[in-house]
C-alpha cells in the first residue's frame, strides 16, 4: 500500500504545474497590476484564498492541502481549489 495515494495523483499535475510559492509570485505580480487598473480588490481575494490553500509536504514527499482535508476531501495537493485557480491562470 506503500506510496497507494500518490500515484493516483493525475500525471498531468506531476510535471511543468507551478509551485505554491510560483502561484503565489504571480497573483502578486497581477495584483501589482490590478493596483493600476483600480481593482486590486479581487486579487486580493484571490491571494488570501491560495495562502489558505497552502500545501503541507510529509518526509516522504507527499504534499497535501490540510484546508481541504478539514472538508473532508483527500486534500492531496494541488486540491481542487489550486487546481482551478491554476487553469483559469495559465
Ligand atoms: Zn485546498
Amino acid at each position: 500500500m506503500k506510496g497507494f495515494i500518490k500515484d493516483e495523483i493525475p500525471s498531468r499535475w506531476d510535471e511543468n504545474r507551478m509551485t505554491h510559492d510560483e502561484l503565489l509570485i504571480e497573483i502578486n505580480r497581477r495584483l501589482d497590476v490590478s493596483y493600476y487598473n483600480g481593482d486590486p480588490q479581487s486579487m486580493q481575494a484571490l491571494r488570501a484564498v491560495v495562502e489558505l490553500h497552502k500545501p503541507i509536504t510529509t518526509p516522504n514527499n507527499f504534499s497535501y492541502c490540510p484546508e481541504c482535508q478539514y472538508g473532508h476531501a483527500r486534500g492531496v495537493y494541488p486540491c481542487p481549489t489550486i487546481q482551478a485557480i491554476e487553469k483559469e491562470l495559465s
